[in-house]
């Protein structure tokens, strides 16, 4: 329902709960994050308010990193509870996915995923990208070109934030059917489906076109089509009063 991405010289988790927190006037019934950090990746996901994620993030801290994601949930696939909440992770932790809208074709994709080995623990539609990116970037390298492979592959609607410890400088995102705004800021970038989410730290920002998908880096982003084709962006300015 909700999706916040940031990478930049601030605490990643302090930024993604206060982004969260504007988002929470749009409803959601679970609640999660994921921060790169020390060459790793750890996340927190609960069923219930933000206030229930923030109490097991008190109970059992994450370390502090300056890459993450999080994400408030409306379930649609899969009740609301701790596994089916977002972040998804793959099999070895080392990727996390965030999502909002629905992977209509993930029951062929799941099944051609348990047959390739993959341990598929949620009941989610959501799931199976996080397996689908750990592959595409285990042979690529490149979380936005595995983005790309795996968007191709995908139907239904979706905007994506994602993140690998094996790229800690680095989030991307995508979207079909779903929104996604970038926030360009000093030093500093956002993903978030509402520009609610970072106005407190930038006011400049870039949407997301049909069928896009953004590598964002502290230095700047990049935007493509799912082909890999560079596409133009048209910043703007937010000017509303937050
Ligand atoms: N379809 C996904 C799920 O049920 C995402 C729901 C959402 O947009 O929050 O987990």
């Amino acid at each position: 329902c909700g999706i916040v991405g940031y990478v930049g010289g601030q605490s990643a988790l302090d930024v993604v709960l206060a982004g969260l927190k504007r988002l929470e006037y749009r409803g959601y019934d679970s609640a999660g994050v994921a921060v790169l950090a020390d060459g790793g990746l750890a996340a927190a996901k609960k069923a219930g308010k933000l206030a229930n994620l923030e109490k097991e993030l008190a109970d059992r801290p994450l370390p502090t990193g300056s890459t993450g994601i999080g994400h408030t949930r409306w379930a649609t696939h899969g009740g609301p509870t701790d596994a089916n909440a977002h972040p998804h992770l793959d099999n070895a932790g080392r990727v996390s996915v965030v999502h909002n809208g629905i992977i209509e074709n993930f029951a062929a994709l799941r099944a051609e995923l348990a047959e390739r080995g993959h341990d598929l623990v949620s009941e989610t539609d959501t799931e199976v990208v996080a397996h689908l990116l750990a592959e595409s970037f285990s042979s690529c390298g490149d979380l936005a070109e595995a983005m790309r492979q795996v968007c191709r592959r995908l139907e239904g609607a979706f905007t994506l934030v994602a993140v690998h410890a094996d790229a800690p400088d680095v989030v991307v995102g995508a979207r079909r059917n779903s929104p996604l705004v970038v926030g360009v800021g000093e030093d500093e970038a956002f993903l978030a489906s509402d520009v609610a989410a970072f106005i407190a730290h930038t006011r400049e920002a870039i949407e997301l076109g049909q069928d896009q998908v953004v590598e964002a880096r502290r230095e700047g982003v990049v935007v493509t089509d799912f082909e890999g084709a560079r596409a133009e962006v048209r910043p703007y300015h937010v000017d509303w009063d937050a």
